[in-house]
């Protein structure tokens, strides 16, 4: 039994379902803070599986407990936490209290319950990006935004646990840009109020609930001054998890794989390929910088092919095409209307 942390949520749900339509049983355990009821009812229609789903908060130390007394539980996939940079800088707080905390929180329960094996969805935003090179898992790391140092803790946290006790067995995987949605577009990323995140908020333009998109500044060093990044599949993305628990089956250690595709595409590269898939135009206007924003970042894939055995495979293309099928399918998400 495989228990998803922050199943309810965009990648959550998502790896929900690839873990179900290959055979293993999962327990998802989600607090619904920034996703709804209604995603866990599509991934029962989209795979025919039926599984528990606990409404509970990693804080909530003795519901947690009940369930890990509920369930044979061998490993933990953990999704759940807090992911928007500019809502950690206003509230630090609760990032630090969300996220490391409910780690925290999670790995006593695991080692107090004998479960140590366990996959972290960390973030490409630990890099300390300089310059136009691939990130490899070697690359020197700093994070600039709370949200950042909240990952940047937990890695850290985990190395000590197992270094405390080398019967563990941790993946931490660096996820780049998921953008996209499952291909029968029932399930997808719903992002509550304004999108935060380049791709949401473009689909939002092409169903009419947003008029315009900013390009937040095109006088970077790039080919077309606008920023650079790494956008994978969520579908690949998903897969290179049930990857990371085969590796699990392995000897007992720790180690940290990025998830991306190796290549970058810019902003204005993504406008277009949308329109080319979605045959949309989406009419955006220069704006300054967003802050924080580093011009280019795309990771080496090569660790991943090499050690995990997996590489993306869907191009910018069927990203665009997933992600609209999904916006087009469901205009206001997962049902309810939000501003
Ligand atoms: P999401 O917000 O869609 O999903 C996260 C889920 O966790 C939500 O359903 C939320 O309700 C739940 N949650 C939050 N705090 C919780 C708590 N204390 N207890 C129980 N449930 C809680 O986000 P996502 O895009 O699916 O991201 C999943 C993970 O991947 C996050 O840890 C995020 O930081 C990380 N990540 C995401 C991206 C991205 O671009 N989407 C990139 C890098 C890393
Ligand atoms: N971006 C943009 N307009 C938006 C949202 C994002 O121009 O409304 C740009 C942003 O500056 C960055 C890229 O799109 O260069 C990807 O941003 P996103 O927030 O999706 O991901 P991240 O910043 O985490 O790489």
């Amino acid at each position: 039994m495989i228990l998803v942390t922050g199943g309810a949520g965009y990648i959550g749900s998502h790896a929900a379902v690839e873990l179900l339509e290959n055979g293993y049983e999962i327990v998802i355990l989600d607090s619904l803070a920034n996703s709804s009821y209604e995603s866990i009812l599509r991934i029962k229609e989209l795979t025919g599986r039926n599984f528990e789903f606990y409404e509970v908060d990693l804080l909530e130390t003795e519901k947690v407990e009940n369930l890990f007394r509920m369930h044979n539980i061998k490993a933990v996939m953990h999704f759940a936490g807090l992911k928007s940079v500019g809502e950690s800088v206003s509230f630090p707080l609760d990032y630090y209290g969300n996220n490391i905390a409910g780690t925290l929180n999670l790995c006593k329960i695991m080692s107090r319950f004998n479960v140590r094996e366990l996959v972290f969805s960390s973030s490409a935003t630990v890099y300390r990006t300089i310059g136009n090179q691939a990130l490899e898992e070697s690359s020197s790391l700093g994070a600039n935004n709370p949200y950042g140092r909240t990952k940047l803790v937990i890695e850290e946290m985990l190395h000590d646990l197992y270094r405390s006790d080398p019967f563990w067995k941790i993946v931490i995987l660096r996820y780049f840009n998921p953008i996209g949605a499952h291909e029968s577009g029932k399930i997808g990323e719903d992002p509550a109020g304004i999108p935060n995140n380049l791709m949401p908020y473009i689909t939002q333009v092409a169903i009419g609930r947003r008029p315009v998109l900013q390009v937040f500044g095109e006088d970077y060093d790039t080919p077309d001054g606008t920023c650079i990044r790494d956008y994978i599949h969520i579908s690949d993305l998903v897969k290179g998890h049930l990857k990371a628990l085969e590796y699990l089956t392995g000897p007992p250690g720790i180690e940290t794989f990025n998830l991306g595709t190796g290549k970058g595409y810019s902003v204005l590269d993504l406008v277009k390929e949308f329109s080319r898939a979605s045959g949309i135009e989406i009419p955006y206007q220069v704006t300054d910088r967003r802050e924080g924003d580093v011009p280019i970042c795309y990771a080496s894939a090569e660790k991943a092919r090499n050690r995990l055995l997996w590489e993306a495979e869907k191009d910018l293309f069927e990203m665009c095409q997933d992600a609209w099928r999904w916006q087009a399918m469901n205009p206001y998400g997962y049902g309810v209307i939000k501003t």
